[in-house]
Parts: C-alpha cells; sequence; structure tokens
C-alpha cells in the first residue's frame, strides 16, 4: 500500500473530502427524486447502511421542488446529479444540495458554466467535474473507443478544458472524476489525473455492470486505485438495489484496512468434501442476524476441523463443524459442544453474550 497521495480538501456540507478526511462512500438513489416519499425512504435507508453523501438524480424542476424537501429532512450531505440543464444545477444549488456534479459532456458553455460557478460560491455549494468515457463531447469513433490511451487523453483534455473555467473563476471547492465502464482504462484515467491536479478525486467504475460482476470490476479498479494512494471518495455502480453499492464500498474500504470496519463480518469455509454439517443454510441464518447488528464483530462459520479451529480462535464468536457434533467459540475459547442440528442456535446465543458483554446493543 502506498501513501495517500496529497489533495486540497473540499467542504461538502457538514463533512470534508481529500486532505487528510476519511475516505468517503458515497451511494445513489434509482427512484425519481420528485417521488418525494419513496425517494426519501431510500435515502434514509441508504443513510443508515453507511452512505456518507447521497446523490439524487435531478432531471426536472419537480425533481429539484423535492431536493429542498429532502435536504430539510436530512443530515448527510445532498449531491445533485446535473446533465444537459444547467437550470437544474442552479435549483438545487438554491435548494440547499452541498454539492452538484457536472458533466463536462453536456454542459459545456462557458456562460452557463459559469453561471453555475458564481451561485456555488455564493452558497458554500461544491462542485465535482465527473468526465464520463460514454459522455465525451464530440464523436468518438469505434476504433478511437477501443483506444485506451486515445480516450485519457480525450478524458483529460475535456477535464484540463472545464477545470481552466473553474481556476479562472477562482473557484477551489471542486472534486474531479474521469470514470470508464473499462478496467484498464479507469485506472489510466485515475493516474493521469492525480498526476496532473490536487483536487480530490471520485473513483468509480461507471456502468460496472450486476452486483456479482460490477463488484468484482470495481474492486479489480478501485482496490489497485486505492492501493497505490489515489481516491478520495467512492462509489460503487452497480444495476440492482443501492444498498449493495454502499456495502460493497465500505468492504472494499475495510479490506484495504482504509476505514475501520463498523459492522458485523462473517468468515466462512468456501465449503468442501470433508464438511459434516449443513453450513450454507447455518452461514444464511447467521447472515440474517448480523445484517441487525451495527458492531464490528467477527464471526466464523467453519466447516470441520482442517482450518476451523484456526479461524475459530481468532474470530470473536465461531463454530467449528464435526461428524456429528460442533464446537462454539467465545473470544478465541471453546465455550460448548453440541449437536449439528443446535449449532446455529447454539452460536447465535453466544454471539449475544459476546454483544452484551461487550455493552453492544444486539436485537433478540
Ligand atoms: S474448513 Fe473444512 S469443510 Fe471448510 S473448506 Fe476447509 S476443509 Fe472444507
Amino acid at each position: 500500500m502506498r501513501t495517500r497521495r496529497t489533495t486540497r480538501r473540499v467542504t461538502v456540507g457538514n463533512l470534508f473530502l481529500g486532505g487528510d478526511s476519511p475516505i468517503r462512500v458515497q451511494g445513489m438513489t434509482n427512484v425519481h427524486t420528485r417521488s418525494l416519499e419513496a425517494c426519501l425512504e431510500q435515502v434514509h435507508a441508504l443513510i443508515e447502511r453507511g452512505c456518507e453523501l447521497v446523490r439524487l438524480a435531478v432531471p426536472r424542476a419537480e425533481d429539484t421542488a423535492a431536493l429542498r424537501r429532502i435536504v430539510e429532512q436530512v443530515d448527510v450531505p445532498i449531491v445533485a446529479d446535473v446533465h444537459f440543464q444547467y437550470r437544474r444545477a442552479l435549483e438545487a444549488i438554491e435548494a440547499g444540495a452541498a454539492k452538484i456534479r457536472l458533466n463536462p459532456g453536456n454542459v459545456r458553455e462557458r456562460r452557463q458554466v459559469e453561471q453555475v460557478i458564481a451561485a456555488c460560491k455564493a452558497n458554500g455549494c461544491a462542485i465535482r467535474v465527473g468526465v464520463n468515457e460514454g459522455s465525451l463531447p464530440g464523436r468518438l469513433s469505434a476504433a478511437e473507443r477501443r483506444d485506451t490511451p486515445e480516450l485519457v487523453r480525450r478524458m483529460m483534455e475535456t477535464l484540463q478544458g472545464y477545470v481552466e473555467i473553474f481556476e479562472a473563476n477562482r473557484f477551489e471547492n471542486l472534486v474531479l472524476s474521469v470514470k470508464s465502464h473499462d478496467v484498464r482504462c479507469c485506472l489510466a484515467a485515475y493516474r493521469a489525473a492525480s498526476r496532473r491536479f490536487d483536487y480530490p478525486l471520485h473513483l468509480g467504475l461507471t456502468h460496472a455492470g450486476d452486483p456479482l460482476t460490477g463488484s468484482v470490476r470495481s474492486a479489480a479498479a478501485l482496490g489497485v486505485l486505492l492501493a497505490e494512494g489515489i481516491g478520495d471518495t467512492l462509489r460503487i455502480s452497480l444495476a440492482g438495489d443501492p444498498l449493495t453499492e454502499i456495502e460493497v464500498g465500505w468492504e472494499l474500504l475495510t479490506s484495504l484496512g482504509l476505514r475501520p470496519r463498523r459492522h458485523p463480518q462473517l468468515i466462512a469455509c468456501p465449503t468442501c468434501g470433508r464438511m459434516e454439517i449443513d453450513l450454507l443454510a447455518m452461514v444464511r441464518q447467521v447472515k440474517t442476524v448480523l445484517q441487525q447488528i451495527a458492531e464490528p464483530i467477527t464471526v466464523a462459520v467453519m466447516g470441520c476441523v482442517v482450518n476451523g479451529p484456526g479461524e475459530a480462535e481468532g474470530a470473536d464468536v465461531a463454530l467449528c463443524g464435526g461428524r456429528d457434533k460442533v464446537v462454539i467459540y467465545r473470544a478465541g475459547q471453546k465455550v460448548a459442544v453440541v449437536p449439528a442440528e443446535q449449532a446455529a442456535e447454539a452460536l447465535l446465543e453466544q454471539i449475544h453474550i459476546f454483544c452484551r458483554r461487550s455493552e453492544r446493543d444486539v436485537p433478540s
């Protein structure tokens, strides 16, 4: 792991991005912002799951009107995602958005960008310049789209041109992103951006795919960048439930030791022909209970004695399967040996005891 690169520190509502502030996990709703009730419900669920900035799409004036109501009811920064219409940005800033995302590919007129900058200055609002490989200005031929160095050159040229407008207007509350759906292009673009600019970088692999494919591809790209010290905030873009994006984002950061764990960690063996218990059923049962616990305990569910005792002794609570019996551990010590059919219940009992002893609040 390389030391995190030094960036400016940008204020976004009640938190900082960049500098020595933690790498933030962002998310985005996938319902219409103007469907206020549904949107607010999703915003609250995202925050509950650990989302530190929530982005909302605002394609219509009704969306920026709803954004105002949402800003009033939550205390995490709300980011307005603006494409094509700079007026949506002006409305969102006036409605209390903490940050605006502008796409240089579709809000191009300098005069309009300068109006947004002036409004942001007046309202203490930050701006992310979000260059996206899929919406670069001008037409790209199929050959150019397959040419990673050329794509990166075009992305950097677009970013540079846009940033110059902000710098000419002495606006520095700026975050940058250079997203691509391609892992290698994403790596090259962010490396180039980190060499050229000292603004905080918002990491993301755009259009990453379904939760399984998208999580792997996002981890491949963002994991490498983070290990190189690049990145100040991230959003995992997945098709599907936006709450999964938050879980994956946190898992990525905690796996790299870049943020402390907030939620339980479940270690489970991959299962094999040595297994003597119905491990998958137990994993499902334990996972359901762990989702209700907001404490960073480590629980291990292991199928046999090959690796079981070692993992169990290092976990807060664990079970290790045997022929007909299962050994239960708490804080590294064997505390019970129970028949296999009682294993899940015995493990859950020990999770509750462990959390109570740590003065942790666990649902029954
Ligand atoms: S812990 Fe045992 S059952 Fe699980 S994968 Fe390893 S050898 Fe197989």
